[in-house]
């Protein structure tokens, strides 16, 4: 058994209601690590082409990234994947907090599961042991209250719980899985997944870790950044992710009103400093980590008595359920935020499923019938409260919206595809591409939809600085502006979205500001691999070709790796007013990166000889599936 593993992968079948245990050695965790390279790696192994996400066919794998476990901040991650029901691709998320170390603790590093019961069940994995449980007097229940009665359940309150909540029950297709109620995997509605399998949730509990190679080595870095931490996360230790909120506007990148603006005049409402003068009761961190940048929050009385047990929103959910949807209030978004905890829904998608509904109604697109008297214009923080309530239990408008922007605007017809900011399917986060074509062109190629994790931020590469330090590493010298889209630029979205889906599988925490040496030297004091950046690297263009594999296969292609028309129009706020992505400039890019990338650029798939390069040429059979 690899260092840093327990050599062990959980198969769980709820059809027949089998447990299985596998054991994968070494080169194949040196291979795919962890988190999302296992997730795809089991995704294109063994999923048939065409399955339905709904099915019993798709299966749910759960994967601790490679770090899980070790004692420095930022190693907590783990991916969970499956087929997604949004944007019937490639789906996975990902999420902090305790869960992944426990589920090491307890003796695994994935598991798979198949099949579909009949009746709700959750699993209670512990030191090895694994059960399939009875979850019906659990149906329908807010997460919060499920939590509770699964710790005492399993008599033990320090037992991790990842669980969906009556939003995956009812298949909302942007449900997402709620750890320990105050980390999500979010995106790709994997909650819709489980929830079709009737499985509630998953509890780990375990006593051991796995060995470590050289414990003092990862200790050297765990104290370099606890030494460190004011000057380098001081902002977030402080204020959260919500300290965005104010510098985005000020560029005019702060999503407003289904993104038709990019400054929202009651930012400073919504902002992380608001949050720590007003209801911010305290704030929490996860395995190992000093930052402590999660917030919590309490609203006692009034309209939106929001409770500290949910935690708070972060910026995406603060942009989301605010400014996207021209809302200011504070304690109505952080009591909308309340609600898609309880209900299990990914706060993106739901703000953004609501902020095009407004936009819908303001364009008259929406009959009475569907209305049923909601006042839905943008500012109407009773109305959004509403909607996410009617989403969760997929009540009359709510029930449409639950399908996602794009389902949605199909249905609804007219113009309402214009106001549908998505790409594949999945709703586009609140980072505004105009102020950073690279994250735009990242929004387009994302294997899973729109996507802010694994993509390029430009603004860190704009001037001399951490970001471009790091990446002059790789052969990146010069800085490049944020509206740059040449074959330069495109080159450094490869370099750096490879290694943002090594993250994913290696899975330290973004915020944690560790440079690509550091994060090398974790994976070798862990591990005691003599490995480097470029073998890292390596790991993360594997797992893009698989996860762009599994799309071919399912008939995605280039056609699909497209931008909302709104992005290629003028921004018509803030710093950067006037700036608009160019579309000729746009496709070029495209065109590069399949060229860069080595896909075929009718079909999008990966060329045998890149997959052969990777070492992953049994791609190439998966590929002739289709
Ligand atoms: S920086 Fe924040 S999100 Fe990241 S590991 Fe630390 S507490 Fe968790």
């Amino acid at each position: 058994m690899p260092n840093g593993y327990n050599g062990k992968i959980l198969r769980v079948n709820l059809s027949n209601r089998s447990t299985q245990v596998e054991e994968q050695g070494e080169n194949f965790y040196r291979t795919y690590l962890g988190g999302r390279g296992i997730v795809a790696y089991y995704l294109l192994k063994e999923l048939e082409r065409g399955v339905d996400p709904l099915g019993p066919d798709n299966k749910v794998i759960f994967a601790a990234g490679l770090l899980a476990g070790a004692p420095v901040a930022g190693a907590c991650r783990s991916s969970v994947g499956a087929k997604s029901p949004l944007t019937g691709a490639y789906g996975d998320a990902e999420a902090g907090g305790f869960w992944a170390v426990e589920l090491k603790r307890a003796g695994y590093d994935a598991i798979i599961i198949e099949g579909q019961s009949k009746k709700p069940v959750y699993l209670w994995i512990h030191d090895g042991g694994v059960e399939i449980r009875d979850a019906g007097h659990l149906w329908g229940k807010p997460t919060l209250d499920v939590q509770k009665v699964l710790l005492k359940e399993v008599e033990d309150h320090r037992a991790r719980v990842a669980q969906i909540g009556p939003g995956g029950e009812r298949l909302v297709r942007y449900a997402c899985v709620v750890h320990d109620l105050h980390h999500f995997a979010g995106r790709t509605g994997i909650g819709a997944v489980m929830g079709a399998k009737k499985l509630r949730a998953v509890v780990v509990r375990g006593s051991k870790l796995p060995p470590m190679a050289e414990r003092d080595r990862v200790k050297a870095i765990a104290r370099w950044f606890a030494d460190n931490v004011q000057t380098l996360s001081g902002q977030f230790q402080k204020y959260g992710t919500g300290a965005t909120v104010s510098d985005l506007n000020t560029l005019g990148g702060l999503p407003t009103r289904n993104f038709r603006e990019g400054t929202f005049e009651r930012a400073d409402d919504l902002s992380g400093e608001t949050m720590l003068n007003t209801i911010l009761v305290d704030r929490r961190a996860c395995y190992a980590c000093p930052v402590r940048c999660k917030r919590v929050v309490e609203v006692k009385g009034g309209p939106y008595p929001v409770s500290a047990e949910y935690g708070g929103a972060e910026y995406e959910t603060l942009a989301a359920l605010g400014s996207n949807c021209g809302i200011g209030d504070l304690a109505a978004v952080s009591w909308a935020n309340q609600l898609c905890a309880a209900h299990g829904l990914d706060t993106i998608s739901t703000g953004a499923a609501i902020a095009f509904a407004m936009e819908c109604a303001e364009n008259g697109l929406l009959s009475d019938d569907q209305l049923q008297g909601l006042d839905l214009g943008f500012g109407n923080a009773t109305a959004m409260v509403q909607l996410v309530q009617m989403i969760g239990e997929r009540r009359g408008l709510g029930d449409l919206l639950a399908e996602g922007v794009q389902r949605a605007a199909e249905a609804i017809g007219g113009d309402a595809a214009r106001y549908a900011l998505h790409v594949k399917g999945q709703e586009v986060p609140m980072h505004e591409p105009r102020i950073k074509h690279g994250l735009g062109l990242g929004y387009a190629v994302s294997p899973t939809g729109a996507d802010h994790v694994h993509n390029l931020h430009d603004t860190a590469f704009a001037q001399e600085g951490r970001g471009l330090n790091g990446v002059q590493a790789l052969g990146v010298l010069e800085p490049l502006p944020v509206t740059d889209l040449s074959p330069a630029k495109v080159r450094l979205f490869v370099y750096r979205t490879m290694w943002m889906h090594a993250i994913n599988s290696i899975s330290m925490c973004l915020f944690v500001p560790f440079n690509y040496d550091q994060v090398v030297e974790l994976v070798r004091g862990v591990t005691g691999w003599n490995t480097t950046v470029w073998e890292l690297l390596k790991v993360g263009e594997r797992t893009i070709n698989m996860m762009q594999a599994f799309n071919v296969r399912e008939g995605f292609g280039p056609g699909d790796d497209k931008l909302p028309d709104r992005f290629f129009t003028s921004l018509p706020d803030g710093m950067m007013q006037g700036v608009s992505i160019n579309r000729g400039t746009f496709e070029k890019a495209l065109e590069r990166y399949y060229q860069m990338m080595s896909w075929d650029e009718d079909t999008g798939a990966p060329k045998d000889y890149k997959l052969e390069e990777l070492g992953i040429g049994w791609v190439s059979d998966e590929l002739r599936k289709r």
